[in-house]
């Protein structure tokens, strides 16, 4: 059997159909794809170029963020606990009016790091200036489904959607036929857009077959926007212009109406869970339950860490489990394995990369080890309650795409880490002074 590596599991969450999880298994890795699934003994004589030693950890699947704003990890920590209108006006735009390609290359390069040492291998991204982030996600080797953010104001990488469309057919034929580099379409919000610019956008995401990424129904004061400028709210916005369908991905729903969930799960749109975020703005509790009752695929995202502080899916597993038992006065609601399901499988479906979130003989190397030695994991009774109310992101020894290492036990093989972070050191000097310039 041809074997680049042996990668020894002392469990094996694969994440399959029947969400087995194994005792003492192989993977034999050849290509970048997963050749076959052994037993341990069976694979104890097969010679290889490599064999990993991870008899103490759990082995699943990368981690699936299907939501973030990556360069804003150069924003965190300034402006918390604000109010949402005071944090976006007196922070986060004027930063942003200040961003160059550079600027957000280097917080795309760090957000890369955090996310593979906290098991994640996959993020969808909405934010300006993505052929920086693309070109950090190539590099650092990371896969990524990326999508410049659409608005109907100017930001500082476009001056008119039809720029911004531009944009998107340069980064796709850039990055055409790309292993690990997709790209998405995603008009900002309902009212930060036009009736225009959600059904061009739509267009062209069915035009290219791509997945077409909104933020939807995140909070009180959207619905009041929505009504003021469309004389309705936004998910029946988007079903008369004809913007859901599966390849829709609707971003929070914390405020959706029992009847928006049925139209959801008709149309087969999917929705993006971000639990933080919303707490941490005090948008509210999204009705998951119920959407899962309904139908809907969920998926689970971090959003920005300027309103998340962390790209952490294993807080968001964690989070998104109790905010929903909170949320609906019954400990029963979303189990451990439904988020986990929401941070790998469904979020692989979301994105349309189907062979993503699970772990199969023919499907891609993508992968993460957590060291099951660990006193929170310990004894493990059972692994998937502990990767979801236990684990936190803590013990992540190993991370792997498409058979390559680009987490390993503190180091980061792809990239210079110490020279990112003088870099970056610099980086938070010039928004300091930013925000000095602006209150003085
Ligand atoms: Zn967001």
């Amino acid at each position: 059997m041809p074997c680049d590596m042996v990668v020894e599991a002392g469990l094996l969450a694969t994440q399959d159909d029947r969400r087995r999880v194994l005792a003492n298994q192989a993977l034999i890795i050849h290509g970048g794809l997963i050749q076959k699934i052994l037993p341990l003994e069976d694979a104890a004589e097969l010679r290889c170029a490599r064999r990993l030693n991870l008899r103490h950890c759990v082995v699943l699947p990368g981690l699936v963020n299907a939501h973030t704003h990556s360069p804003m990890t150069l924003f965190r920590g300034l402006g918390d606990d604000m109010p949402l209108m005071e944090w976006l006006t007196k922070r986060i735009w004027p930063l942003e009016a200040g961003l160059t390609n550079e600027l957000v290359h280097l917080g795309s390069q760090l957000a890369c790091c955090e996310m593979a040492a906290l098991g994640t291998t996959c993020f969808q991204d909405m934010y300006i200036f993505q052929e920086a982030t693309a070109e950090a996600v190539e590099a650092f080797g990371l896969k990524a489904v990326l999508a410049e953010g659409i608005l109907n104001v100017p930001t500082r990488s476009y001056q008119t959607p039809e720029e911004a469309y531009a944009r998107i057919a340069n980064l796709l034929a850039d990055y055409a036929g790309h292993p690990r580099i997709r790209f998405a379409v995603a008009p900002h919000t309902v009212y930060t857009t036009s009736e225009a610019i959600l059904r061009r956008s739509f267009q062209l995401a069915e035009a290219y077959d791509l997945p077409w990424c909104i933020h939807c129904t995140e909070d009180d004061a959207e619905l009041e926007h929505s009504q003021a400028m469309y004389g309705m709210r936004p998910v029946a916005l988007l079903d008369r212009l004809g913007c859901l369908s599966p390849r829709s991905v609707l971003v929070h729903g914390v405020v959706l109406a029992e009847a928006e969930l049925h139209t959801l799960a008709r149309a087969g749109a999917s929705l993006v869970h971000c639990p933080r975020s919303n707490a941490k703005l005090a948008s509210g509790l999204a009705p998951i339950a119920a959407c899962l009752e309904a139908g809907v695929r969920v998926a689970l995202g971090t959003d920005g860490p300027a309103s998340s502080n962390s790209l952490n899916m294993f807080q968001e597993m964690g989070t998104a489990a109790l905010m929903a038992k909170v949320r609906e006065g019954d400990s029963t609601a979303l189990p451990a394995q439904a988020a986990l399901d929401m941070a790998t499988v469904h979020a692989a479906r979301a994105l349309g990369w189907q062979d993503l979130g699970r772990l199969a003989e023919g499907g891609p190397a993508d992968l993460t080890a957590v060291s099951l030695d660990l006193p929170r994991h310990t004894p493990c009774t059972n692994v998937v309650s502990h990767l979801v109310y236990a684990c936190q992101g803590a013990g992540v020894e190993l991370t792997m795409v498409d058979g390559h290492t680009v987490y390993e036990r503190g180091c980061f093989p792809t990239v210079d880490y110490d020279g990112l972070r003088r870099e970056l050191r610099d980086a938070l000097g010039w928004a300091r002074s930013r925000l000095d310039s602006i209150s003085a």
